[in-house]
């Protein structure tokens, strides 16, 4: 079996994986294990930038050249967390349905890559684009275990190098409305990011068009309301990221994380002093 793992994090706009997942991903890129971001998207309906300006003058961008500078955006803030590898896949994201070419497109990269871990959005995420990329990613991983005539071949379903273990969906809400309290996300895995939370927040600095940047607050903001939040709060570390994983994990004995019980151990001084930590500026 492969030491290290192969991660795929798919984010249905270019900003998700990172926003999401972020931390977590520069923790084992920097650990060695071969991290791949996809968006299946241009994300081009979010660029908030773009829409300003139209909105006042009246005249229609260049639809390329923004789809290029959304592209450089994800590519960079990837780089900030020591990703290289970016699939960009470059559909529109305007009105968001499952499509079999885009199927196909995401059942190719994992056939390509073989992920021991799937990253995604929670499936009934509110956010249209969101829940179709789940869906469409879950449809990916059956079509990339079967025998697609010359295309690559992923199975699914075990424990071994090439196989898809698991798949964690992200718990944070994709909007606060009724339906997504209704479905209540309760995490089942935390990661502590308190290492990489400023990678991450330079990685977030990188999106432009939707107003972070050097100047801007907004991952300040963001970074402290949700990896700040209450799920590391209650995990007693500065920043977390939380998922929920799709299959339940085994194990030959009840687990408890050896990670976990170090922090127990922290004396209360210590406790307080990584609760109360605040890196972002
Ligand atoms: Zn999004």
């Amino acid at each position: 079996m492969s030491e290290t793992l192969s991660i795929l994090n798919i984010g249905g706009h270019p900003k998700d994986a990172i926003i999401y997942a972020g931390g977590t991903m520069a923790k084992h890129a920097a650990r060695g294990d071969r991290v791949t971001i996809l968006t299946p998207t241009t994300g081009l309906s979010h660029h908030l930038q773009a829409i300003d300006e139209y909105r006042d003058s009246g005249d229609m961008p260049d639809v390329e050249a923004l789809v290029d500078e959304r592209r450089r955006e994800l590519t960079d803030a990837a780089a900030e967390l020591g990703v290289t590898d970016v699939r960009f896949l470059g559909y529109d994201d305007q009105i968001a349905l499952p499509k079999e070419e885009i199927v196909n497109d995401i059942a190719d990269v994992i056939g390509e890559i073989r992920p021991n871990v799937i990253v995604t959005h929670w499936p009934y995420d509110t956010v249209p684009t969101h829940a179709v990329t789940t869906q469409m990613t879950l449809l990916a991983i059956d079509a990339a275990s079967g025998i697609r005539p010359g295309k690559p071949y992923a199975p699914t379903g075990g424990d071994t190098a090439g196989e898809t273990a698991q798949i964690f969906y992200h718990v944070h809400l994709g909007r606060t409305n009724v339906l997504e309290t209704l479905n209540v996300r309760v995490p089942t895995t935390i990661i502590d990011i308190t290492d990489t939370a400023v990678l991450k927040a330079n990685a977030m600095n990188k999106f432009t068009s939707q107003h972070y940047g050097e100047d801007s607050p907004l991952h300040r903001k963001l970074g402290e309301g949700m990896d700040g939040g209450t799920h590391a709060v209650h995990a007693r570390v500065a920043y977390a990221e939380a998922f929920l994983a799709h299959n339940p994990e085994i194990y030959e004995y009840l687990p408890v994380s050896s990670y976990r019980r170090k922090l127990s151990a922290r004396p209360p001084e210590k406790l307080f002093d990584d609760m109360t930590k605040m890196l972002l500026s």
